[in-house]
């Protein structure tokens, strides 16, 4: 019973995507929430992907953003 979860995968990769870090004066905040970078959601999402046996290099490779909004 201790199958990977694939929907929580893929949910927590989308979230490691969406929620990634934009430059605001006074540091780093989080795209989505607004909350100082690395924010809680980042930070649980990474923690399922580390669990799911992702290496860092893929997780990184999740922000593919062609410009600062995407
Ligand atoms: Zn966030």
């Amino acid at each position: 019973m201790s199958e990977p979860q694939p929907t929580d995968e893929a949910a927590a990769a989308h979230a490691v995507r969406t929620h990634c870090a934009i430059d605001y004066p006074n540091g780093s905040r989080c795209l989505n929430c607004h909350a100082r970078y690395p924010c809680d959601i980042r930070l649980a999402a990474v923690e399922i992907l580390v669990a799911a046996a992702w290496q860092d290099e893929a997780i990184m490779a999740l922000d593919a953003r062609t410009g600062p909004w995407f």
